[in-house]
């Protein structure tokens, strides 16, 4: 059985002047990611590689669309795709939260000014 060794690096143009790079690598189980953006220099998360597994709009400048999805696979089976899976689940729930939680301050804010106006009390 031969063992997954690869790596991929690429550009993402973001919102600064310059794009940032981003190494890839796949050595048997173990998938490392690396950015060099502020957020990667503290190893978070960065949006110039989840949208890889997110399909969010990015400007990637030197890839391919068969090498995403080569590199989309690599995720299967690998020592991050569980932790991974859960980032982008929680990260999905907590726009949600944010857009629900907007929706119900927009509707409570309308029934306050109601109440105000109607109240002669007020
Ligand atoms: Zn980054």
């Amino acid at each position: 059985m031969s063992e997954i060794n690869k790596v991929k690096v690429f550009r993402v143009q973001g919102t600064g002047p310059t794009p940032v790079t981003v190494k890839i690598s796949r050595i048997g189980k173990a998938l490392r990611i690396k950015c060099d953006c502020p957020a990667g220099a503290y190893m978070d998360p960065c949006e110039h590689w989840k949208s890889l597994f997110t399909g969010e709009d990015q400007n990637y400048l030197d890839i391919t669309d068969d090498e995403i999805r080569e590199i989309q696979d690599w995720l299967d089976d690998s020592d991050l795709d569980e932790a991974l899976q859960n980032l982008l689940y929680f990260e999905g729930h907590e726009k949600n939260m944010h857009e629900n939680l907007a929706r119900q301050k927009r509707a409570l804010r309308g029934r306050v000014i109601d109440i105000l106006i109607s109240d002669p009390q007020l």
